[in-house]
């Protein structure tokens, strides 16, 4: 379920330290090494999927779950006034971190 070369994964088992803000059996949020808003969270699935079109039905019900949970987890952490989720596929995206991920960015007006 979990991949020892990912750095998600990492995080997840605790071997590599991170700031937690919520954590239950399913998903873990922490917050962003490198902050590209005020508020910057990253949601992950304590599942390795390298991809969003990894994903089929059964394992988007862990998705489903995540965005049901992310509303309040955003207004606990500064978010009141609205917040952007982002999910990067793939190398146009930019995406770094091949353990899918969401993006919570917020807590001010976002430039874009
Ligand atoms: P992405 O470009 O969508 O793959 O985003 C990866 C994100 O992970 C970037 O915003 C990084 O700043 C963030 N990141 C990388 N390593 C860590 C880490 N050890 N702890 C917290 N965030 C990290
Ligand atoms: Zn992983």
């Amino acid at each position: 379920m979990l991949k020892d070369d990912c750095i998600f994964c990492k995080i997840i088992k605790g071997e590599i330290p991170s700031q937690k803000v919520y954590e239950d059996g399913k998903m873990l949020v922490f917050k962003d090494i490198e902050p590209k808003a005020k508020v910057h969270l990253l949601a992950v699935a304590k599942t390795h999927f390298k991809l969003l079109s990894e994903m089929n039905g059964g394992d988007a019900e862990l998705l489903k779950y995540m965005l049901c949970k992310i509303p309040g987890i955003a207004a606990e952490n500064g978010c009141n006034n609205g917040y952007r989720l982002i999910i990067n596929q793939g190398a146009d995206a930019g995406q770094t971190v091949f353990h899918l991920h969401i993006h919570i960015l917020g807590g001010e007006t976002l430039p874009w």
